[in-house]
C-alpha cells in the first residue's frame, strides 16, 4: 500500500463531531490524535468532544426519537441496506483506514468491514419482522395483546479491537427498531466509526437518529449522558472492569443495559479430534485480530495423549506467519494497539516462564518503532500462572495437558469469564455433554470462529449480558406493552 493510498483513504473520513446531521468541532476547539501502532506516528486528528457537545448529541437523538420510533419500517430497513452496500463497496478503503488506526492487517480489516456490513444487512431484514402476539385471557373473558415498541433514546461505547463491527452490532438493531443513539468509539480507533456515520448520513438515515462522540475522556462525556432522565438505554462494549462501572453509573436511572465484556475463552482438545482439525481452528481462534479478541482463545486444555503434538504443530503455523506492518504484503500478524498492551502480554508471558513453563516459540517484544510482539506458544503451564486467569489480548498461547473429560470440563470453568468456549471432538455424544456442561453464552464445535451477524452474541458470568446478532439482537432495543382488553 502506498503513502499516498493510505492519505488518501485517511482524508476521506470525517474528523468532526455528528450531531444532529451535522459535521462540527467540538466546542472547546480541541482535537485528539489517532496514532498508527505500528510506528507510533499521528495519522489524524479528531474533534475532542466536551460535556457540553455530549449534551447535545443527546439533545440531538432525543428530539427526533418519536418522529424515528413511527419512520416506517420498510423505510429504516432500506436506510441500513443502502449502507450495507456503500460499506461493501468501499470495503477496501474503509480497510485500510481500519489498519492504519487499529494495527490488523489489511486482510483482516476486510474481513471487519464485511462481518461488520452483514448486521447492516441482517438488521435491514429483521426492521419489518417486530411482531406481537394476541391471545384470548384463560377465563376466557379479555384479550391479551402484546406489542414491541422502541426503547427510546440510547447510548452506545465501543472498544477499538473492533472499531466497525462493535458499532454496526448496536447501530444496526437500533435504526431498525425505532431507536435513536448516541454513540462514542473509543479513542484510539474513532475513524472508522466516523466513517460509518458517513455512510449512513449518505444512505438517507435523517438527522439526529445517529449521533457521534470522539473524545478523550469517556468518563466526563458519559456521565452527562447517562445521568440525563431522558436517556433509557446504555449498551457497552468493552472491558468487565468498565461495564461494572457503568452498570453503577446507570443504577440511579434503571436503564436497559447490554453488556459484551471481557472473555478467557478456554479451547478444549480431546483425544478424539482431528489434532490437524483443531491445530487450524486454534490458529484462527488465536491469532484472528492479533489475538485481541474478547473471543480470542486464551488458553488451549489439550488431552495430554495428544498435547506434545497439537503444541508442535502449533508452533509451526505460527512460526510461518509474518509479523509486521498491518498495510504490508503478505503480513498476518499486526501489532499490538499500545505500549501498555504490548507490555502487559510481555509481563503475562514472563510470568508463566517464572512459574516454569517451557517457551516452544517466540515470547518476545520487539525493539523498535511499533508495538510487535511475537507468536509464543508456551507448554507446561503451571496453573497458578496469570495468562491462565486473565485475559492475554495478544498473540500468546498457552497449552496445558489435561487427563479426563471432566478433568477439562473444570478447567474450562474455572474461570469468572463466559463468553465463548472451543471443543475439538469427533465423538457426537460427547460433544453435546461438554457443550451443555460448558459456563459460556457460546461454544466453537470444531470451528475456531462463532461471530456470525446472524446468531446471537453473547456472554453469561462476568462477560456480561444480552446478545448482539440473530433474532435476539433487536429485542435489546424493543420494549414490550402489554394491553389487556375488555371485551
Ligand atoms: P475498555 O477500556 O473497557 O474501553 C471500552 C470503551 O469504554 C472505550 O470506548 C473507552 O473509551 C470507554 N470507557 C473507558 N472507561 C470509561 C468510563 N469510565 N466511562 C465511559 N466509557 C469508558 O476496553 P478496551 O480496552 O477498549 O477493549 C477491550 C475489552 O473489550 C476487552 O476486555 C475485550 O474482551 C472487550 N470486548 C468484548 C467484546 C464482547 O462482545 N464481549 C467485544 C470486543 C471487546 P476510551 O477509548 O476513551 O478509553
Amino acid at each position: 500500500m502506498s503513502a499516498t493510498q493510505e492519505r488518501t483513504a485517511v482524508d476521506a473520513v470525517p474528523t468532526q463531531l455528528f450531531i444532529g446531521g451535522e459535521w462540527r468541532d467540538a466546542s472547546g476547539g480541541e482535537t485528539l490524535d489517532v496514532e498508527d501502532p505500528s510506528t507510533g506516528e499521528a495519522v489524524a486528528s479528531v474533534a475532542d468532544a466536551t460535556p457540553d457537545d455530549a449534551k447535545a448529541a443527546l439533545d440531538a437523538c432525543c428530539a427526533v426519537q418519536e418522529e424515528w420510533a413511527t419512520h416506517p419500517p420498510r423505510e429504516r430497513g432500506e436506510i441500513l441496506r443502502r449502507a450495507f452496500e456503500a460499506m461493501t463497496a468501499r470495503a477496501d478503503e474503509l480497510a485500510l483506514v481500519m489498519t492504519l488506526e487499529m494495527g490488523k492487517p489489511v486482510a483482516e480489516s476486510k474481513a471487519e468491514i464485511t462481518y461488520a456490513a452483514e448486521f447492516l444487512r441482517w438488521f435491514s431484514e429483521e426492521a419489518v419482522r417486530i411482531e406481537g402476539r394476541f391471545g384470548t385471557a384463560p377465563n376466557g373473558q379479555g384479550r391479551l395483546i402484546t406489542m414491541k415498541q422502541p426503547v427510546g433514546p440510547c447510548y452506545a461505547i465501543t472498544p477499538w479491537n473492533f472499531p466497525a463491527a462493535m458499532g454496526t452490532r448496536k447501530i444496526g438493531p437500533a435504526i431498525a427498531a425505532g431507536c435513536t443513539m448516541v454513540i462514542k468509539p473509543a479513542q484510539q480507533t474513532p475513524l472508522s466509526m466516523l466513517a460509518l456515520a458517513k455512510i449512513l448520513q449518505e444512505a438517507g438515515l435523517p438527522d439526529g437518529v445517529l449521533n457521534v462522540l470522539t473524545s478523550s475522556s469517556s468518563s466526563s462525556v458519559s456521565k452527562p449522558i447517562i445521568n440525563d432522565p431522558r436517556l433509557r438505554k446504555l449498551t457497552f462494549t468493552g472491558s468487565t472492569e468498565v461495564g461494572q462501572l457503568l452498570v453503577e453509573q446507570s443504577a440511579p436511572g434503571l436503564l436497559r443495559t447490554s453488556m459484551e465484556l471481557g472473555g478467557n475463552a478456554p479451547f478444549l482438545v480431546f483425544p478424539d479430534a482431528d489434532v490437524d482439525a483443531a491445530v487450524e481452528g486454534a490458529v484462527i481462534a488465536k491469532m484472528r485480530n492479533i489475538g485481541e479478541a474478547c473471543t480470542a482463545a486464551n488458553r488451549f486444555h489439550v488431552s495430554g495423549k495428544v498435547a506434545d503434538e497439537f503444541a508442535e504443530k502449533l508452533a509451526k503455523k505460527l512460526a510461518d506467519m509474518k509479523v509486521g506492518r498491518g498495510t504490508e504484503d503478505g503480513v498476518q500478524v499486526g501489532p499490538l494497539i499500545d505500549a501498555s498492551q504490548r507490555d502487559k502480554v510481555a509481563e503475562l508471558v514472563e510470568d508463566a516462564a517464572g512459574r516454569g513453563a517451557e517457551v516452544l516459540l517466540g515470547g518476545t517484544k520487539r525493539d523498535g518503532a511499533g508495538y510487535f510482539f511475537d507468536p509464543t506458544v508456551l507448554t507446561d503451564v503451571k496453573p497458578d500462572s496469570r495468562l491462565l486467569k486473565e485475559e492475554i489480548f495478544g498473540p500468546v498461547a498457552p497449552v496445558v495437558g489435561f487427563d479426563d473429560e471432566d478433568a477439562a470440563i473444570a478447567a474450562a470453568n474455572d474461570t469468572e469469564f463466559g463468553l465463548v468456549a472451543y471443543v475439538y471432538t469427533s465423538d457426537v455424544k460427547r460433544a453435546f455433554r461438554v457443550c451443555e456442561k460448558l459456563q459460556t453464552g457460546m461454544v466453537g464445535l470444531n470451528q475456531g470462529l462463532v461471530s456470525n451477524a446472524a446468531a446471537p452474541f453473547g456472554g453469561v458470568k462476568h462477560s456480561g449480558f444480552g446478545r448482539e446478532g440473530g433474532r435476539e439482537g433487536i429485542d435489546e432495543y424493543l420494549s414490550i406493552k402489554y394491553v389487556a382488553m375488555a371485551m
